[in-house]
């Protein structure tokens, strides 16, 4: 007799095509976990295991899975109202996450500060609503050759073909590169072979040949996390400002993933002091409940959208400002509030950071690095994407209780910032000997 587990494994490798994914290695080779629950930092299988989710779920699940108090929000909201346009109506939940968004928004030098919010569905959807911000402000503020973008190389900013252009992990961008908007890539200053001078000087030279065709440069700040955790200094960032500033080029901050407390404080551009002409944010922001996203956007860009009709942002999802995800989102800035949820980080990000330099102890571990709630670890050998050495760890990992999907040959923890100690201990207790016991014996 089948289980009920092999029937939605069956169901699954037949139909389901599943995200990043060898889809025939995965239909021959892998086992999934099925997923029957979730709760706090843990995901239950069907067949009764628990897994702790050290990335949370992709870097969503913020505050744990299925927190009490945003499942409450979620009800509430759900009986008043699941989901009204925001075209021309508005409603409670959008309105007042705008206004705490833009109170707690970075700040920095300048006529920076980011006074309205545009909603959308996830992390790419807010770097695309950024991109054409910066595209259309150009384009009808006097400077219509400004439509070329300006990223890192390593970064990582969605799916969607604008952010892709921006994109700089060569394995993701190479099939769609004929198709792609124009992107500058700068060095990244998170590469280990890459100094920090030698980053600047580059930036400085790209914006001396090329910022009168850039309309914006699209940055992770602090980290960039689908590269492999590459941290970079906060110098980096204000450098940056500074250059955008002297050169009229947009600064876009992509914080979907290091925002929301991941690299330590609620924004990672606090570490530099800088505030962006656009920040984007996802994930964590609706406590990896439901798909929802916002642009900010500073007083002077929204000014250059008005006048005429034709100047209009004519933009906007079916679900835009979505009342659900709205008013998870809100209960998400209570929790963090009340909970007090940074600062109770701090000392399980010392932790982190702890654990993962001592890691750097074992033979093949080539190199480790923490900031926040991040933890990560290079092993030796081929590097990248597609390396497997990652894939050994991950194995056993599974084998004693964590889900620690790597990124490469990148070993990295991202779990909920509420984490618990204990099961924070346990979770680094599995790396060290999951690493150790990945060792190739070759
Ligand atoms: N920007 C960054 C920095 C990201 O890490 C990601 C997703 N990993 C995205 C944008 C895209 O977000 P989403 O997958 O929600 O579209």
């Amino acid at each position: 007799m089948t289980t009920d587990r092999e029937r939605i494994v069956a169901l699954d490798k037949r139909r389901v095509w599943h995200p990043y994914t060898a889809m025939d290695e995965y239909a021959k080779g892998v086992d999934p976990i099925v997923v029957s629950r979730a709760e706090g930092t843990r995901l239950y299988d069907a067949d009764g295991r628990s897994y702790i989710d050290a990335n949370a779920s992709w870097w969503v699940a913020a505050l744990g899975h299925n927190h009490p108090r945003l499942i409450a929000a979620l009800e509430r909201q759900a009986r008043a109202n699941c989901h009204s346009a925001l075209a021309g109506m508005t409603h409670a939940p959008a309105a007042e996450l705008a206004e705490e968004l833009c109170a707690r928004a970075p700040r920095g030098a300048g006529d920076g500060a980011l006074a309205h919010v545009f909603f959308s569905d996830d992390g790419s959807t807010a770097v695309e609503v950024a991109l054409k911000m910066a595209l259309q402000y150009w384009a009808q503020n006097g400077r219509a050759e400004r439509c070329a973008f300006a990223a890192l190389e390593g970064g990582f900013h969605g799916e969607t073909l604008g952010a892709s252009a921006l994109g700089g992990v060569e394995l993701f961008r190479r099939p769609f590169a004929p198709a792609l908007a124009t992107c500058f890539h700068a060095p990244s200053p998170g590469d280990p072979a890459v100094s920090l001078d030698e980053a600047l000087s580059a930036l400085a030279a790209l914006f001396a040949r090329e910022a009168e065709r850039i309309a914006c440069l699209v940055v992770e700040p602090i980290v960039q996390g689908a590269a492999g955790m590459r941290i970079y200094p906060p110098e980096y960032l204000r450098e940056a400002r500074a250059l955008c500033d002297k050169s009229g080029v947009l600064l876009v901050a992509d914080e979907v993933f290091a925002g929301y407390g991941r690299s330590g404080p609620m924004w990672a551009c606090e570490h530099a002091g800088v505030a962006p002409d656009l920040l984007c944010t996802a994930k964590g922001f609706s406590g990896g409940m439901l798909p929802m996203a916002a642009t900010l956007a500073s007083e002077r860009l929204y000014r250059g959208f008005l006048g005429d009709a034709e100047r209009a942002f004519y933009y906007g999802h079916s679900f835009c400002g979505n009342p659900l995800g709205a008013a998870v989102a809100l209960e998400v800035l209570r929790v963090f509030d009340d909970e007090r949820v940074l600062a109770r980080a701090q000392p399980k990000a010392a932790r982190i950071a702890e654990a993962f330099a001592a890691l750097t102890a074992l033979p093949h571990v080539a190199r480790s690095r923490a900031i926040g709630m991040v933890g990560a670890l290079e092993l030796e050998g081929e590097a990248g994407y597609l390396a497997r050495a990652g894939w050994r760890v991950y194995d056993e990992a599974r084998r004693r209780g964590a889900y620690l999907r790597p990124l490469g040959n990148v070993v990295y923890v991202t779990p909920p910032l509420n984490i618990d100690d204990a099961d924070l201990e346990e979770l680094l207790a599995i790396v060290a000997e999951s690493v150790a016991a990945a060792r190739d014996p070759s």
